[in-house]
């Protein structure tokens, strides 16, 4: 039953479609389904222990569910921290397979790897495509050899979980539901932290660079390390509290209360910087042509100037 454990692990595999092709949509298969995408908002990646096979193929349904709802409901939010949750599961069980099992994953999203002496090689089309957006995932930070790029293992691993993210994240538009995924559906949303918990600043009246990061959290994309920090100094810098802060954070995808607290607490205490124009260049994040030299010296400009950047 090894391929049974397998398609359980990585539900969006090849093998996970053939276990559940004649399975009807039932109500516990919804349940679980529900389950998996509240387990998603809560951040909570353990699995279920699970001994029968039919465990394992309602376990398998319940993601195809989970989806079927999000799909309906097209929730930027929910959907985000899903295909973040699902990846990072999924990941917990790739760092401890076997290495035909891990190239299986990783082949199925056509990310194929070389060994050339003790260096671990992949193409550059596949990095390029399955690269987090971090600073230390640019090009210009790695090596290139003949056309493919020097990675490490672990790195290997990440690309991995990007190209399962990105995989999960991108789902259709379900039209028609069955009144069983309708109903779960509407169950979620009104279970859903309501909107006046949360903090919103405007995404004016900052520079370029802020605006964009502020527009891209908004939208629930991921942001890298480098930029939720650069982030983070620079609203601490204009007088936003660290409560405030952190609440903002909770729009990504990946969200952990208890860490982004803990970070922001950190920023301020130390007294860390907003970080020059020249710096954030670095990062990749900068995004305009201001000549302003720092981020706060935006808020000293006048109103026309600001106008003639955004322009
Ligand atoms: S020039 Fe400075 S303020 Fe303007 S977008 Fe770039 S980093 Fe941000």
């Amino acid at each position: 039953m090894e391929s049974l454990d397998f398609a359980t692990k990585y539900p969006f595999s090849q093998e996970a479609k053939l276990f559940i092709k004649d399975l009807t949509l039932t109500e516990r298969i919804v349940e679980l389904a529900v389950e998996r995408i509240k387990k998603a908002v809560g951040g909570q990646t353990t699995a279920r222990m699970l001994l029968h096979e039919t465990d394992k193929q309602e376990e398998i349904a319940s993601f195809a569910a989970a989806r079927m709802i999000l799909g309906t409901l097209r929730n930027q939010f929910l959907t985000s921290r899903f295909a973040v949750n699902e990846s990072k599961t999924a990941r917990g069980y790739l760092d401890r397979e076997t290495e035909p099992l891990a190239e299986l994953v990783a082949a199925r999203f056509g990310i194929i790897t070389k060994k050339d002496g003790e260096r671990l090689l992949v193409d550059l089309p596949s990095y390029l495509r399955c690269s987090p957006r971090d600073i230390k995932y640019r090009l210009i930070n790695k090596k290139l050899i003949n056309g493919f790029v020097e990675i490490k293992a672990t790195e290997k691993m990440r690309l991995i979980e990007q190209a399962i993210k990105d995989h999960v994240e991108d789902i259709p538009l379900v039209r028609d539901p069955p009144e069983l995924i309708k109903t779960a559906g509407a169950k979620i949303i009104s279970e859903m932290p309501k909107s006046e918990t949360r903090v919103t600043i405007k995404v004016e009246n900052h520079p370029p660079c802020i605006e964009k990061l502020l527009e891209e959290m908004k939208r629930h994309q991921n942001l890298a390390h480098h930029a939720r920090w650069y982030l983070a100094t620079y609203l601490l810098a204009i007088g936003t509290s660290e409560d405030d802060v952190t609440k903002l954070y909770s729009d990504l995808p990946d969200f952990d209360e208890k860490i982004t607290r803990y970070q922001v607490s950190h920023i301020k205490k130390k007294g860390y910087s907003v970080p020059s124009c020249a710096t954030i260049m670095t990062y990749g994040l900068c995004c305009a042509v201001c000549r302003i030299g720092h981020p706060l010296n935006w808020h000293s400009l006048t109103k026309e100037r600001k106008e003639a950047i955004q322009r």
